[in-house]
């Protein structure tokens, strides 16, 4: 247990993308410094944030320098290579722990770790070989999707099938890489919950939002989600739960499958998420206050929300409806300062409050 860190300290953030621009933003109006590293120029997080450092993963010297120059670290993506966090780990403490993303950067031990919690997941096998994937089909069925078991997000690194000939190009997909089968969960909607843990184990979740996906990105979110009050209240249980088994300091993510067994843990994200988003104008203590709160050792903030909203990404070419969207009533703009426009890329998002 470590005590407060004074306003006016810094906080290196891994990572210089849109999650890491909002924290920092966050961490400003609490009267700290962010330090970003990240090995691209110009980055979202980059250009808010106090200091800088834009160097390889790999570059020991780099990370050293980075690490003697804040009191804290935190991160705004999972896939931070192991290396880099072992150098770290070393010289500053860094919040959430290794054992979250270290369960997180792996779908099949995240998936055997849920499972211990006693909670819901869909059935899965873990896949190294065309032998290997023959079998996990012949015992979970079809439809299944097939994961690689690292590395992959907003539907990277997927294949589904749904016939035993779909098996040699879903292989193929992994690339050689390690996977795990998923049977397929059938849901009727699919849902999140956004929680915190702070440095004294104080538990705060956001009230579940329901998320709508295209071509594997995240759309939208509206809260609240169509669920009954037993599965909301199961839904922070469950969050609360893996917040404590992991000795978690920080915002976790917890996307979930609302299915007539009850609540399907789909995957846990160690860090703010893309459908936490709404709490920026819905609650007076966002995720990102959150978050830089339990980091820094201060009281969280209790999740409320005093409005129904609706989050939309901002994917691309939506960045031309900006006008259009900002002509409706309550609807607050962030966008990430992204110098190009890509297919796919996320560009910002709006929140719309729903009176
Ligand atoms: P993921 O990258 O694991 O979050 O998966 C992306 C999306 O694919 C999810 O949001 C679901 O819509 C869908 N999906 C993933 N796993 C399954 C599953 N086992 N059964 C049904 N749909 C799934």
């Amino acid at each position: 247990m470590t005590d407060r860190l004074a306003p006016g300290r810094t906080i290196g953030i891994l990572g210089g993308g849109q999650l890491g621009r909002m924290l920092s933003v966050a961490a400003a109006r609490l009267g700290y410094r962010c330090h970003i590293y990240d090995p691209a120029p110009d980055t979202p997080a980059g250009q808010v944030a106090a200091q800088v450092t834009t160097a390889p993963w790999d570059d020991a010297r780099a990370l050293a320098a980075f690490a003697s120059e804040v009191d804290v670290i935190t991160f705004e993506f999972e896939n931070i290579p192991t290396q880099t966090l072992d150098l770290l780990d070393r010289l500053r403490p860094i919040r959430p722990g290794r054992q979250a993303l270290a369960i997180s950067q792996d779908r099949l031990h995240e998936k055997e770790f849920l499972q211990g919690l006693g909670l819901q997941t869909a059935p899965f096998m873990a896949v190294s070989s065309p032998d290997e994937l023959t079998e996990a089909v012949a015992r979970l069925g079809l439809p299944a999707i097939l994961k690689t078991r690292r590395m992959g997000y907003d539907g990277k690194g997927q294949a589904r099938l749904d016939q035993p000939e779909d098996m040699a190009a879903a292989w193929d997909m992994m690339a050689g890489a390690p996977a795990i089968l998923e049977g397929f969960v059938s849901f009727s909607h699919e849902v999140s919950v956004i929680a915190a843990r702070g440095l004294q184990g104080d538990v705060a979740a956001f009230d579940p939002g329901e998320n709508l996906h295209k071509d594997g990105i995240l759309r939208e979110t509206r809260v609240p989600a169509r669920l009954s009050g037993a599965q909301r209240s199961d839904a922070v249980l469950m969050a609360a739960k893996i917040l404590n088994a992991l000795d978690y300091v920080g915002v976790l993510g917890v996307e979930l499958f609302v299915a007539k067994t009850g609540l399907i843990v789909n995957e846990i994200a160690p860090r703010v998420h893309n459908s936490g988003h709404w709490t920026q104008n819905a609650c007076t203590v966002d995720q990102f206050e959150q978050h830089i709160r339990a980091v820094v050792g201060l009281p969280l903030g209790d999740g409320d929300r005093f409005a129904d909203v609706v989050m939309e990404n901002l994917i691309g070419d939506d960045l031309d409806r900006v006008p259009d969207l900002l002509r409706a009533k309550d609807t607050a703009l962030h966008l990430y300062g992204k110098p190009e426009v890509r297919a796919g890329r996320k560009m910002g998002h709006v929140n719309r409050i729903i009176r």
